[in-house]
This record gives C-alpha cells, structure tokens and sequence, in this order.
C-alpha cells in the first residue's frame, strides 16, 4: 500500500455558508460542489488546491459523526484521506500491519468514491481515510 497523494482533508465546520465564504473570499478558492452524504449525516463543500481538496463538513444531525466531533472536540480538521489504489485491498493490507479498522470494506463517500477509515488510536491521533474511485 502506497498513497499517491493526499486525495483530501477534511475539516469539521459549525456552518458550512460561513466557512465556504471564508475559502472563497480569503482563500481565493472556488467550492465547485456541495453535497449531502446521508450516510454519514453531513453536508459536504470541495475545494480544489492543486491535486488535493479541502473538504468542509457540515453535521446535519448532532448525533453523526460530525455532531459528536464538533460536541466533543470543537470545529477543526477532522480527518486526512489518502488517495490509494484500491481501497478494500489496502484496508487488508493495513490490517495485516496490526492496524485497527474502522472500516473493514470500502464504502460509498462523496464524489462516489469508494472509502474507508482507519482508528485514530492506531494512526497517532489522526482520523485517517482511505480512498480510491
Ligand atoms: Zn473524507
């Protein structure tokens, strides 16, 4: 397993028109999609900044994962996603290196890509996420 690149990072938001307007009028850079991911009870904004994007998260249920993260933790990054291959077999091999999975096949994320995490607690405090299309 080897990532090709930081696919993108995702960062917990308190109210994503705010935090759009922020990257657009700060940054200088352009949300080209929005999209709700039902699944994981959040509305998401992307930004390009060269091959990696900036995913802001939005929770539409306070007890999604977002919800919960911002409850606990505050608004900030939430998790980093790598862009690999093949998803379900870089979660075996991952798993095979002693690593705990939060997610042991890949799933559907948004922009219809095939994804999955791995635990925080055996990735150095990072919720990190793999992903491929
Ligand atoms: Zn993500």
């Amino acid at each position: 397993m080897k990532p090709s690149h930081i696919e993108h990072i995702g960062i917990a938001v308190s109210n994503l028109d705010e935090a759009i307007k922020y990257y657009q009028d700060v940054l200088g850079l352009e949300c080209y999609a929005v999209e709700e991911v039902k699944d994981q009870k959040v509305k998401t904004a992307f930004f390009m900044v060269g091959q990696t994007k900036i995913e802001l998260l939005e929770s539409t249920d306070p007890e999604g994962p977002i919800g919960k993260f911002i409850e606990k933790k505050g608004a900030g990054i939430h998790h980093i996603a790598f862009a690999v291959d093949n998803v379900n077999e870089a979660l075996t091999a991952v798993e095979q290196k002693g690593v705990t999975l939060i997610d042991k096949q890949g799933r559907k994320g948004a922009e219809g890509l095939n994804i999955g995490f791995l635990h925080p607690k055996s990735t150095f405090g990072v919720l990190t996420e793999l992903c491929s299309k």
